[in-house]
């Protein structure tokens, strides 16, 4: 049984192109600044998102709390959806390692919109209550089922906070899927925030790695709170190679994985009515209304399809670069079978 596995799209292996780079990546000390294929991919994501400098960080939990802890002091607040990765899948590490607190607003499809934001944000709010540093936002949107954030909604919370003097940081984990599915260049997206975080190692396909980029200042200061937690790393370039090769020949095809998410979402649809949402990137989410989470992953992972309970009675797939339109697709024919109770 070839099995199809659609927990996540970190789960690829570099491909034999990306292993050959990754071996003739020229290399130095990145703690001390001197490892030119690391400073070549920082150089290059910042520009590629329309900012001055950037950091290479082991993951994106990393990006992210750096990007956050530059702009929250200990004791005031960022504010996220309530089911941001930064509040539901770092654990708890703004606030147990910067003292960061959080709120945050609810959406069905992770969305966010400029009108709950107006309601919460108080940058200033006195002796009494805890004042607003920062928006968090994230695009595309995991949780909410790998959602894109409209550009018009995006420019109006950034021109909010920019008139409130709120941080903007963006956690932009998948931000390739919403440029490649919307045609918005990147930079487009990126110069709407002070910071925004990226993964090399998710729909690009790197083994590891994700860039924080903002101004100089500000990844001057995030190179030292990531020293502090005892991330600096030295012939780093060896990993930074793959992420240079991802951008060379893997951003274009994450069409491919939208089609790929498409036919899984179809097959689903066409056995098993209302039990998925059109995807908008790589990103499906089932809902396994009459069965358990859990019980539809086990059943389905009988059948050589894996997937992940992310809600009670909720079921995410998702595609990338190790699996075919025709692998998808019938991983939702069987998906589709075992909610129709075949
Ligand atoms: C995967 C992901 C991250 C970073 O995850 P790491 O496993 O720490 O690299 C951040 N934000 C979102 C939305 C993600 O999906």
């Amino acid at each position: 049984m070839t099995v199809v596995d659609l927990r996540s799209d970190t789960l690829t292996a570099p491909t034999s192109g990306m292993r050959a780079a990754m071996m003739d990546a020229p290399v130095g000390d990145d703690v001390y600044d001197e490892d030119p294929t690391v400073r070549a991919l920082e150089a290059r994501v910042a520009a590629l998102l329309g900012h001055e400098a950037g950091l290479f960080t082991a993951t994106g939990s990393l990006a992210n709390q750096l990007g956050i802890a530059l702009h929250v002091a200990p004791g005031s607040e960022v504010l996220c959806d309530a089911r941001a990765h930064i509040a539901r899948a770092e654990l708890g590490a703004h606030a147990a390692l910067h003292g960061v607190t959080m709120r945050t607003w609810v959406t069905n499809d992770g969305v966010a919109d400029a009108s709950q934001i107006t309601n919460l944000i108080e940058p200033d709010a006195g002796p009494f209550l805890v004042s607003t540093s920062c928006v968090a936002l994230e695009n595309t949107h995991n949780f909410g089922g790998g959602t894109i954030q409209p550009l018009p909604g995006l420019q109006r919370v950034s021109r909010i906070c920019g008139d409130l003097g709120v941080a903007r940081h963006l956690d932009g984990a998948r931000l390739w899927n919403a440029h490649v599915a919307t045609g918005v260049p990147l930079d487009v997206y990126g110069r709407l925030f002070d910071t925004v975080s990226v993964c090399l190692s998710k729909g690009l396909g790197a083994p590891v790695g994700s860039v924080l980029v903002g101004s100089r200042e500000a990844i001057g200061r995030a190179r030292v709170l990531r020293k502090r937690l005892g991330a600096g790393w030295r012939q780093a370039g060896i990993l930074a190679a793959a992420g240079l090769y991802a951008l060379d020949h893997h951003i274009g095809r994450l069409a491919d994985d939208h089609a790929a998410a498409e036919a899984f979402a179809a097959a689903v649809e066409e056995r098993a009515p209302r039990s998925v949402k059109d995807p908008e990137t790589n990103i499906v989410l089932v809902s396994a209304e009459k069965m358990k989470a859990a019980k539809l992953v086990a059943l389905a992972a009988d059948r050589g399809v894996r997937l992940s309970a992310v809600g009670p009675k909720l079921v995410r797939a998702v595609t990338h670069l190790d699996v075919t339109v025709e692998d998808c697709a019938r991983a939702g024919a069987i998906v589709g079978e075992i909610l129709a109770g075949r």
